[in-house]
């Protein structure tokens, strides 16, 4: 059986377990060190790249004291070919009490949980969920905003194979907002409005921002695209967030990306520099949120 501690994705995450994690998460910060997790041992094993997610994994485990071990699918036995299930029990063996876990296949992490008896927090499994980015989103949009329910949510880019928008469309409707995603149908195809109950999706951008609140914007997600072309000069014609377009939004709407940001493409240097960009917030909330998430798992 899955330890409910474990993080596996927001689909399957209660709304009152996820207030949770948001409300203990503001009681945290990387100034103020809470050792409430002194001693205990946390394994990173990263078989994608990262930089911040595993960067704000390790520096919220160190505030709660706990010890952190990296392991990267290049750098281990894992490029010899160990499977990830004698990863997991290795390290397991070891004396590793939680891992937090990013790889490129849907269901790696719950595998993992199906078959040790040790706690996995999701760090971001193939195109299917990544609930920590969505957890700090919903926790800057809550700083941002002081709610979530009513806020138009613009969602516009690579939507199908975005594990972030995927855990994000599940926190956010289920809170109340309302959802509008945009893209091209390659990226969002119909089907997608299926993802949560309420979604709506327009292929006109202009549409999608006009009165938002909030425009989440999303990489292209190139490595795994498996081939599809993406005709980089429509895309940005008819897609990329420059400040023209912002205007349609509220006048204090507020822009957001979970990153690594590719400028020039989803969106112009103006916007991602913007006062009314969130992005750096967003990395700064990971740290908090992701100690939140840490403490759920392993605090007694
Ligand atoms: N960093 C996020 C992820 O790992 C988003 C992205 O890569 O575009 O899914």
């Amino acid at each position: 059986m899955i330890d409910s501690r474990s993080l596996l994705g927001i689909e399957n995450l209660g709304r009152d377990e996820i207030a949770s994690i948001l409300n203990r998460a503001s009681q945290f910060s990387l100034e103020k060190p809470q050792p409430i997790l002194s001693g205990r041992r946390i394994v990173l094993l990263f078989y994608e790249p990262s930089t911040r997610t595993r960067v704000s994994f390790e520096m919220a485990a160190k505030a709660l004291g706990a010890t952190t071990y990296l392991v990267h699918a290049t750098a281990s036995s894992i490029e010899k070919g160990e499977s990830l299930l004698d990863t997991g029990l290795t390290l397991h063996a070891m004396g590793a009490e939680a891992i937090v876990i990013r790889h490129p296949s849907s269901g790696a992490p719950a595998f993992l949980a199906r078959h040790l008896d040790i706690l996995i927090v999701n760090a971001g499994d193939g195109m299917h969920e990544h609930p920590s980015q969505a957890l700090l989103d919903a926790f800057t949009i809550r700083e941002a905003k002081g709610r979530i329910e009513g806020l138009k949510i613009a969602v516009i880019g690579d939507i199908f194979h975005s594990r972030v928008a995927r855990s994000d469309v599940h926190l956010l409707s289920r809170f109340g907002a309302e959802i509008v995603m945009s893209g091209p149908p390659e990226l969002v195809p119909d089907v997608a409005v299926t993802l949560a109950p309420g979604l709506k999706l327009t292929r006109d951008v202009d549409e999608a921002i006009a009165g938002a609140d909030v425009v989440m914007l999303l990489r292209v997600q190139k490595e795994r695209l498996g081939g599809l072309p993406i005709f980089v000069e429509r895309y940005v014609a008819e897609y990329q967030m420059t400040p023209a377009r912002l205007a349609r939004a509220k006048p204090d709407a507020l822009v957001m990306h979970p990153g690594p940001m590719v400028r020039g493409m989803e969106l112009t240097d103006a916007v991602a520099d913007s006062s009314r960009s969130l992005v750096l917030r967003q990395v700064r909330n990971g740290v908090p949120v992701r100690m939140a998430i840490l403490a759920r798992a392993l605090a007694n």
